[in-house]
């Protein structure tokens, strides 16, 4: 609820100010229990912050975060470690975030560890079983990262999180810097451990048609805000706000029927330091009005289950 994250960043030298970087700028958002919830954007939109923000791995500038119904924004790091067994996060970069040093079998027993699950000999069981889970083999536990291939290390990645039976995965990128050819076996496999454990994912992707393809609702975010939400083909069949009609008209359309335009954006993203006046997208809206520059417009539910923040969609819409 009303999630922001600012960074401070040194003021000029003609001011002593300390300016601010809005990376998330008052987003709130439910994740449903059992669900894929996507979140796009382009690089420096706030996801990652967002999702990590949700796991208190950043702490928010201010809102609050609610898991399970209990506000988990102040808690203590001790009462924090209890909670995140149930909330686990997978990367962008797999090979990043597994320790070269390492063989498999210390970086898979290492969360188990931290949350003081099982016995030695049990760890070692529950790393073979949880490795054939993610499509490897028991044998894999001796090797060591640069052993395997990207996606196979994203597997790594996954059976990382789920070996401590989290209920809530944030999943910040995790075929992003994967082979498009490898990308739908680790999007499959992900689906498939989401519906066998009945697991929740905020799944982040700067690329729509990937969030498309595993999300039952999407978020759409631009320069630390939420500019949309709706479930899954209602957005994509729908879109309201000017931004993802413009993200959707850059993924081809396979039905032949279907004409369309694709909508150029003006300029690039502006900085998050210096984000544009009212709505933070109107310097490349192509439906910009004179009150977009002034006013920024609430992000408002317009229609059931689908939210929206654009003056275009004022009271009375739909
Ligand atoms: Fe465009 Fe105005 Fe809507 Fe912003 S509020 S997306 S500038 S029409
Ligand atoms: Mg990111």
């Amino acid at each position: 609820q009303h999630l922001k994250k600012y960074f401070a960043i040194p003021g000029s030298i003609f001011s002593r100010n300390i300016g601010k970087v809005k990376a998330v700028d008052d987003v709130s958002f439910d994740v449903h229990k059992g669900e894929v919830l996507g979140i796009v954007g382009e690089s420096g939109c706030g996801k990652s912050t967002t999702g990590k923000a949700l796991l208190r791995l950043i702490e928010p500038t201010a809102g609050q975060i609610f898991f399970n119904g209990e506000d988990i924004t102040r808690l203590s790091e001790v009462e924090m470690r209890k909670i995140r067994r149930d909330m686990q996060i997978i990367f962008q970069d797999p090979y990043a975030s597994l320790n070269p040093r390492h063989k498999i079998e210390k970086i898979l027993s290492e969360p188990l560890l931290v949350h003081g699950i099982g016995t030695k000999e049990s760890r070692r069981r529950k790393v073979s079983e949880i490795l054939e889970v993610v499509g490897l083999s028991g044998d894999h536990a001796k090797r060591y990262p640069h052993q395997f291939s990207g996606g196979q290390r994203q597997r790594i990645g996954i059976a990382r999180a789920l070996i401590v039976k989290p209920k809530l995965i944030i999943c910040d990128e995790p075929v992003s810097a994967l082979d498009v050819s490898i990308q739908s076996q680790i999007l499959n496999l992900m689906e498939d451990l989401q519906e066998e454990f009945g697991l929740t994912y905020v799944f982040i992707a700067h690329d729509l048609s990937v969030v498309h393809h595993i999300s039952d609702r999407i978020g759409v975010m631009y320069l630390g805000r939420m500019v949309e939400l709706a479930e899954n083909e209602a957005l994509y069949k729908n879109p309201y706000h000017p931004y993802t009609k413009s993200l959707l008209s850059a993924v081809p359309n396979p039905d032949p029927d279907i004409k369309q335009e694709r909508i150029i954006l003006q300029g690039d993203v502006p900085s998050p330091a210096e984000p544009p006046s009212g709505c933070a997208f109107h310097t490349r809206c192509p439906e910009c009005m004179d009150i977009c520059k002034s006013a920024r417009p609430d992000f408002q539910q317009v229609t059931e289950d689908h939210f929206v923040a654009c003056h275009l969609y004022g009271d009375g819409f739909g």
